[in-house]
């Protein structure tokens, strides 16, 4: 039996007062504490989250209203501002930071009564597919504790997966929501790029960044992001929500409903027992009317080497501003100014984070620019307008989430470019700034196998309805 309810019947069980908030969050917390041995989580923020849940039980008990999260604890990736613990990015250079405001995405969780009860381990800043390039721990696969839970919101798919709280925030900007979520069997969310702000999130690439709900199902993960989407004053990429309420799914029959299978991401590299779920799946999806045709993108072969220029490139620039002088890692055993910087940053970054400062500052760098940065940019267009083309013809597109399933402990971490690879059916989403899910769709030898769906920009609430039927077909 499943520890938690679906969200509606957690948050009416709050609003009924038959079950209290404080009650939500004592039982979040023991989870958390029986479970640490899977070290997915950084920090509770204890304290907070009683205050929060007394107030709510107040609210409840005075027959005031409270918010359609009313009561709900969840778990944040540690890159998202959040009071009560330290914000860290699981990155040495800013241990100890104590954030000044929270991030929109989180504001506007708590502004439907959900409840903040920890933050979970990451790759440093998000740099990676497994949590082991984490400055603090490595998070073990909720299946299989030799193996990697995925990344880099490993430490929210595993929280999820283990049932620590109802749901988890993580962030996405080349698959850190999807492949995890395959990795460890859940659901992952990652939306159109800009409908939920990014203020307040530790920036890894801004073309790219995204925030979504890890959860159990696709009704709980529409319900977090109507609860979070829409235009934010503080972030000026931000888009207008949809007209129609997200976690207002109705019933989508998938008779009629047109599925393009991606070629490219049948090829080289696709695990043969990845493939076997996956294609077990499509023949359900078919079985249950919708249409099934199998599409080509040409330009996906260059996504990942794409992904790898712009993305490093804008790591590069963001991560300039942690220079040890107003916050962070500070090392006072310097001559100068200049001195100060350079110890802050080789002391307090991790090696991927460099890695990463190296490559963007050489494809930024002039003579080298155009021969790389501009040349991505270009190959960005045109997978932009091959998935306009296919959305033409299709309402979604599918393929796998990852071409394995999780992967042993420390199977990839000494080679960077094997690691890299892991990403080949993620990134391209990204580059086109389109909304996609990873779905759990069974099992290959006891380990979970994620299906991924991907619609056109701006069609969340038609992606998620999608989503919902096939989950149903796929149980
Ligand atoms: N694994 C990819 C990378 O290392 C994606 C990371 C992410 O989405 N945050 O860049």
């Amino acid at each position: 039996m499943s520890t938690w309810k679906p969200i509606t019947q957690i948050v009416q069980d709050v609003q009924s007062g038959t079950v209290s908030a404080v009650s939500l969050v004592e039982k979040s917390l023991a989870e958390i504490e029986a479970k640490a041995d899977y070290r997915s989580i950084i920090a509770v923020t204890k304290e907070r989250a009683f205050e929060r849940a007394a107030q709510i039980d107040a609210q409840v008990a005075a027959g005031q209203s409270t918010g359609r999260l009313a009561g709900v604890p969840f778990i944040a990736k540690d890159n998202f501002l959040v009071f009560g613990a330290d914000t860290t990015a699981a990155s040495n250079i800013l241990k100890g930071f104590d954030a000044p405001y929270q991030s929109t995405a989180i504001e506007r969780l708590e502004a439907e009564g959900a409840i903040c009860v920890a933050k979970a381990n990451l790759d440093a800043f998000a740099h990676g597919s497994s949590t082991e390039n984490s400055d603090f721990m490595t998070t073990l696969n909720p299946h299989d504790k030799t193996r990697v839970p995925g990344g880099s919101s490993g430490g929210s798919a595993a929280a999820v997966a283990l049932e620590l709280a109802p749901f988890a925030l993580g962030t996405d900007t080349g698959g850190s929501i999807r492949q995890p979520a395959s990795f460890s069997g859940v659901v992952g969310y990652k939306p159109t790029y800009g409908l939920v702000s990014r203020s307040g999130v530790v920036a890894m690439a801004s073309s790219t960044d995204v925030i979504g709900p890890m959860t159990r199902t696709v009704e709980d993960a529409a319900l977090v992001l109507d609860c979070m989407a829409g235009k934010d004053i503080l972030d000026g990429t931000t888009i207008e929500r949809a007209a129609e309420a997200y976690s207002q799914l109705g019933q989508q029959d998938l008779t009629g409903v047109k599925i393009g299978v991606i070629k490219e991401y049948f090829g080289e590299g696709l695990d043969s027992e990845v493939k076997t779920v996956i294609d077990q799946a499509i023949e359900k999806i078919k079985h249950a009317g919708a249409t099934v045709e199998e599409v080509s993108l040409p330009s996906l072969k260059l996504a990942l080497a794409c992904y790898y220029i712009i993305v490093p490139a804008e790591i590069s620039s963001n991560l300039s501003r942690y220079d040890g002088q107003r916050y962070g890692y500070f090392t006072d055993d310097a001559d100068d100014l200049d001195h100060s910087y350079t110890q802050s940053r080789s002391i307090g970054f991790g090696d991927e984070a460099k890695r990463r400062i190296m490559i963007g500052t050489y494809v930024l760098s002039s003579g080298y620019y155009d021969a790389y940065y501009q040349k991505a940019q270009l190959v960005r267009t045109k997978l932009i307008n091959e998935f306009k083309d296919a959305f033409n013809k299709y309402d979604v597109l599918l393929g796998p989430t990852a071409p394995t399933t999780a992967f042993k402990l420390g199977e990839h971490s000494s080679d960077p470019l094997e690691m890299y690879l892991t990403d080949i059916m993620t990134v391209a989403v990204n580059l086109a700034g389109v909304p996609a899910i990873s779905l759990p769709a069974g099992l290959s030898d006891g380990l979970p196998v994620g299906v991924q769906l991907i619609a056109n920009q701006s069609n969340d609430h038609q992606l998620l309805s999608i989503a919902r039927s096939i989950e149903g077909v796929l149980v």
